[in-house]
């Protein structure tokens, strides 16, 4: 297979993104595609059930897609979608949350666009606004962050390659991606970049679904309970002080729902 070959008959390959893992988070568009595709390629933080929304025959693939543990390698993979496009199938790429953030989605299409396959992409709720939301944690608010911050805590080598100076500000939130192997490093970071130990911290584990776990704390305490509670991926990390609001401001699971 080479990107000069002739794909005039091509199918459509859709980039979407599936929400945090709570079903009922996924879009209308999201819902119709899975429902219309001849293939879906699907990686483990897809929420449970959104592949019943699959039509009778389609191809269901799976590519796993966990930490040092990618059941299919990345180039593979990027292959895979060509193919099938090239097969004249309807293709939905599905992945969790949304998948241009933190989801390698760019890096798939742009294998699509040097093949000339059709691409379109459809955003998803992304795990730091369903977790934040789920859990009571307004990401922004006028008294506490006027910036929020996106940052992957997934360790090279040992160490965290960020911005510390930038991430460790007062008036900021900063949600950490990936970040449980590297608790430690991040908050040590985050205090040695000058904020206080007792600053609010936070973990939302499984965020959105009826195993939604969440852990308040501050930046020295957060690495102990996190190991003390068992708490693995996927999770997020929470800093700032929105997450004093949490104890007033969260309802899952309080109110029930429906
Ligand atoms: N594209 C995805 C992120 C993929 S990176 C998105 O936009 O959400 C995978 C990381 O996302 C996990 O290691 C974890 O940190 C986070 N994550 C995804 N789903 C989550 C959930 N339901 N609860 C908590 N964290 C989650």
């Amino acid at each position: 297979m080479n990107p000069t070959q002739n794909l005039t008959h091509s199918g459509t390959v859709y980039l979407v993104g599936s929400g945090p893992g709570e079903r009922d988070l996924l879009t209308l568009r999201a819902a119709r595609l899975i429902g219309e595709a001849d293939a879906i390629v699907y990686d483990h933080l897809v929420a449970d059930g959104v592949l019943d929304l699959a039509r009778p025959g389609a191809e269901k693939i799976y590519v796993g897609k966990e930490r040092s543990n990618h059941t299919v390698p990345q180039g593979e993979l990027n292959l895979l979608l060509v193919r099938l496009a090239g097969e004249g199938k309807n293709v939905v790429r599905l992945k969790g949350g949304d998948p241009f953030i933190f989801g390698r989605g760019g890096e798939e299409i742009e294998t699509l666009f040097e093949f000339g396959v059709p691409f379109e992409v459809v955003p998803g709720v992304t795990a730091a606004a369903g977790c934040a939301a789920y859990a009571g944690i307004p990401l922004t608010h006028r008294d506490h962050a006027q910036t929020v911050a996106f940052a992957t805590g997934h360790l090279k080598d040992g160490t965290v390659n960020l911005d510390w100076p930038a991430l460790a500000r007062p008036n900021q939130t900063v949600v950490f991606y990936m970040g449980i192997g590297g608790i430690g490093e991040i908050c040590r970071q985050m205090i040695a970049h000058g904020l206080p130990g007792n600053y609010p911290a936070a973990v939302v584990q499984h965020g959105t679904t009826a195993r939604q776990r969440v852990l308040t704390s501050d930046l020295a305490g957060l690495p102990g309970a996190v190991s003390a509670a068992g708490i693995a991926s996927p999770a997020l990390i929470i800093v700032g002080t929105v997450i004093e609001l949490q104890k007033k401001l969260s309802w899952f699971g309080r109110l029930g729902t429906r």
